[in-house]
């Protein structure tokens, strides 16, 4: 595992963990970032880190989450939240099982592009995100909020 500074080991602390810098993962994280929030961004994909905006104040981390040592190696242990956003309901659901009966995360949430995927979120206190539903509301706002 690698050595973490002090500086950046604060960093870690609390933080909000994101996993998958794609389309929404690059938005949760420009979004909370500006909130304020202490935020770390992983990708298997260096290149995926180019959505994060100039004012992007997080860490990002190049790594795999299917592998074990790299979780711990984002500090998901002290993770106050993980959201899972990688496009892969296999391994969202994977990461959030581990982030729940492993590290015990207070709050997680994670991308489903299939729905019928929520169950096997049953029982854990997990929230499912479907961007398909969030794309639905953005077209309510932009039609006046009629349903
Ligand atoms: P998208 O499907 O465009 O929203 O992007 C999903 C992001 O998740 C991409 O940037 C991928 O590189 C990233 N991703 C997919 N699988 C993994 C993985 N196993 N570990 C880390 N990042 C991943």
């Amino acid at each position: 595992m690698k050595k973490v500074t002090p500086k950046k080991r604060s960093l870690f602390k609390n933080k909000t963990l994101i996993i998958g810098c794609g389309r929404l993962g690059s938005s949760m994280a420009n979004k909370c970032s500006l909130e304020g929030k202490n935020i770390v961004v992983v990708d298997k994909n260096p290149d995926a880190f180019d959505r994060l905006s100039d004012a992007f104040g997080g860490l990002t981390m190049v790594g795999d989450v299917t592998h074990l040592d790299f979780l711990q190696e984002a500090h998901i242990s002290t993770a106050k939240e993980i959201i899972i956003t990688t496009g892969d309901d296999n391994i969202n659901v994977f990461v959030a099982h581990i982030a729940r009966k492993i590290f015990d995360v207070p709050e997680i949430y994670v991308r489903l592009d299939s729905p019928e995927n929520e169950v096997l979120l049953k029982g854990l206190a997990i929230k499912a995100i479907f961007p398909f539903e969030l794309s639905y509301d953005k077209f309510n706002v932009l039609r006046g909020g009629r349903k």
